[in-house]
């Protein structure tokens, strides 16, 4: 038995650009840098990463961006057939925009490498700038959808987002599309959203959002038709008393970004900037590299508001990325401060339909 982390989650940028040009982007969008990845030394990385760990048995290796399908899917294929069976139990998936045409190259991706599991994003007027594109998008999920793909949808909680669109809107857009899991993200304050900070909300205004959600999700029974992942990394602290997802507060310890020129990170949102090591590294001092442990250790340490929280039990300080707006902070505060009052622990096993946060 090992006694390191079983657990490994690697983004895998397979070019650090993209065709669109998203005002939150933390690769900048359009203006990442151009190239692709290297798998034959990327795929030596997960070799002697391999000699180091065999015993990863809980994760996925992801690939990533930038748009990681501009890359030429042979690259792809080219490190999966390498590495796949290095740790058998993690899977491989593709975060994906969607916005361009459905190749037979790329089904191929999608069917082979990710075995009809992988993550797309939707959010409002910050993605697409015609409704020609946005309709490219809806066009290919329900192609993949009706061809049996498991899709999960990424929603950005932008400004927009929170101020203009109810949450249950959102929700049955995706049950209508055939939407497997859906999630939602918070924008940190990298990359492009640095430039735009108008398009992150008001921590108070996301705060009640979230609230709406729960009791709109409640009324509708949506947890019959769709896996909402956000409430599963709160509901599961409630139920089994583990802290999952954005909630798990080890995301620096389980996670390598690796960007496309080979320099590595940690949180994919930061690894642009926070860069601590590279592929051609030794391992044990990637691990021990001092960026590392600072990333580490400060995602250890919790916001001062969070010691006299009374659902910091449930709440485990969320996402260290996530910044704390005058004493304010980023999580669903009020919702988890309902469920804990509330305490129907049949209803929150129904939204998690068998997870129980053992990523
Ligand atoms: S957020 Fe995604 S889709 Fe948008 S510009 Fe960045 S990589 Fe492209
Ligand atoms: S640190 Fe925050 S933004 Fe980064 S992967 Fe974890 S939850 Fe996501
Ligand atoms: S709800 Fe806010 S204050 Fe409370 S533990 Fe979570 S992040 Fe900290």
């Amino acid at each position: 038995m090992s006694v390191l982390d079983q657990q490994l989650m690697i983004y895998l940028k397979t070019t650090d650009t993209c065709q669109l040009n998203c005002e939150h982007c933390f690769t900048n969008g359009i203006n990442g840098k151009k190239g692709w990845f290297d798998p034959v030394a990327t795929s030596e990385f997960f070799h002697k990463l391999h000699k180091v760990n065999p015993y990863y048995s809980n994760g996925n290796i992801s690939f990533h961006g930038g748009e990681p399908m501009l890359c030429p899917i042979d690259k792809m294929f080219e490190i999966w057939n390498n590495c796949k069976h290095l740790w058998p139990d993690l899977f491989w998936s593709v975060q994906t925009n969607l916005t361009y045409n459905l190749t037979d190259d790329r089904l191929k991706v999608f069917n082979e490498i990710c075995n009809k599991s992988f993550g797309t994003s939707w959010d409002s007027n910050i993605r697409w700038e015609t409704d020609k594109q946005q309709q490219l998008w809806k066009d290919n999920v329900k192609l993949l959808v009706d061809d049996g793909h498991e899709i999960t949808m990424m929603v950005c909680l932008s400004t927009d987002v929170i101020k203009n669109i109810e949450p249950i809107t959102i929700l049955n857009m995706a049950i209508d599309l055939g939407i497997a899991h859906i999630n939602f993200e918070r924008i940190t304050n990298n990359g492009n959203a640095a430039l735009n900070p108008k398009i992150i909300p008001l921590n108070i205004d996301l705060d009640k959002w979230f609230l709406k959600m729960w009791n709109q999700s409640v009324e509708h029974k949506t947890y019959k038709y769709i896996n909402n992942i956000f409430f599963n990394s709160i509901l599961t602290s409630f139920v089994y008393g583990t802290h999952s997802g954005c909630r798990c507060r080890q995301c620096e310890q389980k996670i390598f970004t690796i960007n496309a020129n080979g320099s590595i990170g940690g949180c994919p949102n930061g690894a642009v900037d926070r860069t601590f090591g590279t592929i051609w590294d030794d391992i044990i001092d990637l691990m021990t590299s001092e960026g590392r442990m600072c990333n580490i250790s400060e995602e250890a340490q919790r916001p001062a508001v969070c010691y006299t929280c009374p659902v910091y039990s449930n709440c485990h300080g969320d996402c260290h990325q996530l910044e704390i707006q005058d004493n304010i902070c980023p999580a669903p505060k009020s919702l988890m401060i309902k469920l804990q009052k509330e305490n129907d622990i049949e209803l929150y096993k129904k939204f998690l339909n068998g997870f129980i946060g053992k990523e």
